[in-house]
């Protein structure tokens, strides 16, 4: 039913949103070695997590001899993970050309992948800020009805960017008219109005403006302020009338203080955080979500790697001012959501970020906490997502390793359910010393995986195409473990070491 999704997912009680097709009760239980409550950060020891219609329905300590459905043996269990930026649809490392030349067909189909790749990494919601030709809704509605395997999605259909804006297609001369729009375009209080109530028509769980110039853009500035202030009202104030909220996409100082100030819920990006703007986030508890690791990716991959020249310049000026505004949010206490930016970078390394924030001042801990109950709270789904508790989503990810020793064993986990499915176990062969799947390999579409209600779920076969860049060594217990391909390699652990922030520009910042 199309009608009023994502009025309904903003409003009502999340299972009612994605109540799963009419079948028989299903119960799978889960144990495991340990557990980590996000809250207190204590490790419980033989959990049995019971897992009944998608919902958890109790988390107890394993009697003796307790049968269960997966016993995922020498593991760490973490709520789903939640990534509250995301671009899921199209292919990825597009030029400005590229992208043009890009069907929304063969968009959809990227998107179906890069689901799939956010799913394997672990990552079991997303809000995904920014889409084209409604195909964030599609895939939403598809994931939900379990027509193909992704995260649960919140979507914001279209960004909102003034003439000239970051979203709009500043390159080009003025008589090469691009219907495409990933961003519409909508000036003055009455077209911010009007694009509000079409994406919410449209199916809009979140309306997403760009309020300052950006890094992906040409011909804006990240420092530049576009939106008035009376124009992000008027989202803010249409959006809250149909009981959504606004996620603005703001760099410099004064359009994270407008978009404060008009009641956005999240600052995006937050590069440039004064002490005025951590003021006002704090009077007005908006959250910051911010991804530096983006900015890193960019700078590393260069121009080299298929970035123009002007995204490569704009990531060297905001990258160093975001890792100092998010330290110091940290340090202020502004309420930080995990947030990646993927699409820009591949899909599927969601969890690499997790160790720049514990780089920025927060604990592993805290770093998780980010990634589970604040960004639960930001989407206003604090009592049912981002915990291991009765009542709350039965999405739960597997790590090898004690994540509070090693976050980076985050990055890849071993086993991933949502909304209580096995959806995917890490193939044995897939530990680092699996041969990397050839580039035009990557975007190979991945089996669906179970729909509907033959039984318990089963473990998925294995992917190799899908897992991309493993940075931890699996080794599947036996109950949910695939088939072993026989040239399988054997097992051996692998740390690589933490992302090394890019060296300091040496250059004056053009942006300072
Ligand atoms: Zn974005």
């Amino acid at each position: 039913m199309f009608l009023g999704f994502g009025v309904v997912g903003a409003l009502a009680p999340l299972a009612l949103a994605h109540a799963p097709p009419s079948r028989a009760a299903s119960v799978i239980t889960v144990s495991a070695q340990q557990l980590l409550d996000i809250d207190s950060g204590q490790l419980v020891a033989q959990p049995v997590v019971r897992i009944v219609d998608g919902v958890i329905a109790d988390v107890h300590v394993r009697q003796p001899g307790e049968a269960v459905t997966y016993d995922l043996g020498a593991v760490t269990l973490l709520p789903g993970l939640i990534d509250c930026h995301t671009h899921l649809v199209g292919g990825e490392g597009l030029s400005p050309f590229g992208y043009l030349t890009e069907t929304p067909a063969r968009a959809a189909i990227e998107g179906v992948a890069n689901a799939w790749a956010t799913l394997q990494a672990g990552f079991t919601t997303v809000r995904d800020l920014g889409s084209r030709d409604l195909a964030d809704v599609a895939l939403r509605d598809a994931i939900a009805s379990r027509r193909v395997p992704g995260p649960r999605m919140f979507v914001a259909v279209r960004s909102l960017s003034v003439t000239g804006g970051h979203g709009d297609w500043n390159e080009l001369p003025p008589d090469v008219h691009v219907q495409r729009q990933t961003a519409v375009i909508a000036d003055g209080p009455e077209g911010v109005q009007r694009a509000t109530r079409e994406n919410m028509k449209w199916g809009a769980d979140w309306i997403k403006i760009l309020v300052t110039g950006g890094v992906m853009s040409a011909g804006t500035n990240p420092l530049q302020a576009d939106y008035t202030l009376a124009e992000i009202q008027a989202a803010v104030s249409t959006a809250k009338a149909r009981g959504l909220d606004v996620a603005a996409h703001a760099h410099g100082e004064e359009g994270i203080l407008r978009a404060a100030r008009a009641g956005a819920r999240s600052i995006e990006h937050a590069s440039f955080l004064s002490d005025a703007a951590i003021a006002e986030l704090r009077r007005t508890g908006a959250f910051i979500v911010s991804n530096p690791y983006t900015n890193y990716y960019i700078l590393e991959k260069g121009t080299a790697g298929g970035f123009q020249g002007y995204e490569v310049e704009k990531s060297r000026q905001v990258y160093q001012a975001k890792l100092d505004s998010l330290r110091r949010a940290i340090g202020a206490g502004i309420p930080v959501a995990y947030g990646t930016d993927a699409g820009v970078q591949p899909h599927g390394i969601n969890g690499r970020q997790l160790s720049i924030y514990v780089a920025a001042g927060m604990t592993p801990l805290q770093a998780l906490q980010s990634a589970t109950i604040v960004a639960a709270r930001l989407l206003r789904r604090e009592q049912q997502l981002g915990r291991l508790r009765p009542g709350f989503v039965g999405d739960l990810v597997a790590v090898r390793e004690n994540p509070l020793v090693n976050i980076r064993t985050v990055e890849a986990p071993l086993h991933v359910v949502k909304d209580g499915v096995l959806w995917w176990s890490r193939p044995a062969a897939a530990d680092g010393q699996a041969p990397q799947a050839p580039a035009a390999a990557k975007t190979a579409v991945a089996s669906p995986g179970p729909v509907g209600n033959n039984g318990p779920p089963r473990p998925r076969p294995p992917s190799p195409v899908m897992g991309r860049e493993p940075a931890a060594t699996p080794k599947a217990p036996a109950a949910a473990r695939p088939p072993s391909p026989s040239l399988a390699a054997p097992a051996r652990p692998q740390r690589s070491p933490a992302p090394r922030p890019p060296a300091a520009p040496q250059e004056e910042s053009v942006w300072r």
